[in-house]
C-alpha cells in the first residue's frame, strides 16, 4: 500500500496548493478584462445556462485565472465565478481588481416586506450609496422583496439568488425627503429624444458594402431566455430578413456566419476589415435577470460611430412597436476591432414575455429589416 500513501501525500499536497496558497498570488500573471457591456452576468459554470450568482456593470475590473469555451474564470464573492469573455475588453494593465465589497455599515438593519419603484429609471448598486458601481437597473412598477436596509438605501433580492441595493427615496418606501442625488440615480439609460416617423431617403445602396454580423452561434448560443429559447437562433432568422432587404436595396452584403457555426468575434472583425466595408451591424438579443427590463437599443464604441447609431435607432424606434431604450456607448470589442462604421443592435429582451413574444415573428424581424435599411439609406445619404 506505499504506492497508495504516496499518492495520498501527492493529493494532499495539492489540495494543500489549492487551499492556502492565496488566489490573488496568481494575478499578476493573469490578464485583467473591463466589463464593456451595461451589464453582465456573473455565472457558477462556463455556460450560459449556468446559475447567475452576480452582476457587473461597464467599467468593472476582474482578472481571468482560465479561460474555457470562450469564457474565463475569475472570482465573484470569493467564489470561483465564470464571466462570458465575449462582452470584456482586454486591459493592458495587470492584477487590478475592482472589489465592490460592501463596507460594514453599522446602520445596515435587517428587514422584511416589499417595495416598488417609484422612480421612472432607478439604477440598481453593489452596495448602500452612489459611491457603489451601478450592477443592473429597474423601473417603476417593479416590486422587490427587501433583505435588509443600511440609512436610505433598500438591498433588496433580484430573484436569481443575487441582491443589489437601491435608493430609498426611488421608493414607496421613501424614510426621507431625500433628492439630492435622483437625478443621477434615475438616468441610468441615454434616450433618443423620440422623434417623428422619417422620411427614409429614396436613394439606393447600390455601391455599398454592408458586413452584417449575426451575434454567436454554433457552441456560443449567447443569451438564453424564457422557455429555454437561444439568442442565437432569433438572430439567424432575423439576419437573413435583414440581409434579404439591404440586397434589395442594392447593397452588397456580406455575412460573417452564414449558418449555425461558431465564429469567433476576432474573425468576425477580420472579415470586416479585409472588405472595403461601409458600415458594419452586428445582431444580438438581449437578456436580462429582472423580467420587466425590456425594448430595443443601438450601441456604438467610437465617437465617429455615434451618427450611425443614431440613424438606425431613430427607424427601430419608429418602426417596431418594442420600448426605446435609446442609443448607448459599449466597448464590444467587435465594434472596436472592426474599422468600418460600426454598430451592435440588441433588438428586444428574451427575458421579456412581451418582446419575447413579438421578436419570434416574421413581421417584427421584416420591421427590424427595414429599420436598418432605412437607417442605412439616411446615414448615407443624408
Ligand atoms: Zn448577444
Amino acid at each position: 500500500m506505499a504506492v497508495f500513501r504516496h499518492f495520498s501525500i501527492f493529493i494532499g499536497f495539492l489540495l494543500f496548493l489549492f487551499l492556502f496558497i492565496p488566489a490573488n498570488s496568481y494575478a499578476e500573471s493573469g490578464d485583467t478584462y473591463e466589463v464593456g457591456t451595461t451589464i453582465l452576468n456573473v455565472r457558477e459554470a462556463p455556460a450560459s445556462n449556468a446559475k447567475i450568482i452576480g452582476l457587473l456593470s461597464n467599467g468593472d475590473k476582474v482578472v481571468a485565472f482560465q479561460e474555457k469555451y470562450g469564457w474565463i474564470q475569475t472570482y465573484y464573492g470569493g467564489e470561483a465565478a465564470w464571466i462570458a469573455k465575449h462582452h470584456l475588453i482586454r486591459t493592458s494593465s495587470s492584477s487590478e481588481v475592482n472589489n465592490s465589497t460592501n463596507t460594514s455599515d453599522t446602520s445596515v438593519q435587517a428587514a422584511t416586506g416589499e417595495i416598488t419603484v417609484t422612480a421612472r429609471s432607478v439604477n440598481i448598486r453593489s452596495g448602500p450609496g452612489t459611491n457603489y458601481a451601478i450592477i443592473g437597473g429597474t423601473q417603476a412598477g417593479d416590486t422587490y422583496n427587501i433583505v435588509k436596509t443600511s440609512d436610505k438605501w433598500n438591498q433588496i433580492n433580484l430573484g436569481n439568488g443575487s441582491t443589489g441595493w437601491i435608493a430609498g427615496w426611488l421608493t414607496n418606501n421613501a424614510t426621507a425627503a431625500e433628492s439630492d442625488s435622483t437625478a443621477e440615480e434615475s438616468s441610468n439609460t441615454v434616450s433618443v429624444s423620440a422623434k417623428p416617423v422619417k422620411q427614409a431617403s429614396n436613394q439606393s445602396l447600390t455601391g455599398y458594402n454592408i458586413v452584417l454580423d449575426p451575434g454567436h452561434g454554433g457552441k456560443d448560443p449567447g443569451a438564453i431566455g424564457l422557455g429555454g429559447v437561444y439568442e442565437k437562433d432569433f438572430i439567424s432568422s432575423t439576419a437573413s430578413k435583414v440581409a434579404q432587404q439591404l440586397r434589395n436595396a442594392g447593397a452588397n452584403v456580406i455575412l460573417t456566419r452564414a449558418g449555425d457555426y461558431f465564429v469567433s468575434l476576432n474573425e468576425r472583425a477580420r472579415i470586416s476589415n479585409a472588405y472595403n466595408t461601409h458600415a458594419f451591424v452586428s445582431l444580438h438579443y438581449n437578456a436580462f435577470p429582472i423580467i420587466s427590463v425590456n425594448g430595443v437599443s443601438t450601441y456604438y464604441s467610437s465617437t465617429s460611430d455615434k451618427q450611425l447609431a443614431r440613424e438606425v435607432q431613430s427607424y427601430l424606434a419608429s418602426t417596431v412597436s418594442l420600448h426605446n431604450r435609446g442609443i448607448m456607448q459599449g466597448h464590444y470589442r467587435v465594434l472596436r476591432n472592426s474599422h468600418a462604421p460600426s454598430i451592435l443592435l440588441e433588438l428586444g429582451f428574451i427575458t421579456n414575455p412581451n418582446d419575447l413574444s413579438i421578436i419570434q415573428t416574421a413581421d417584427y424581424q421584416n420591421k427590424v429589416a427595414q429599420a436598418v435599411t432605412n437607417g442605412l439609406k439616411n446615414y448615407f445619404h443624408n
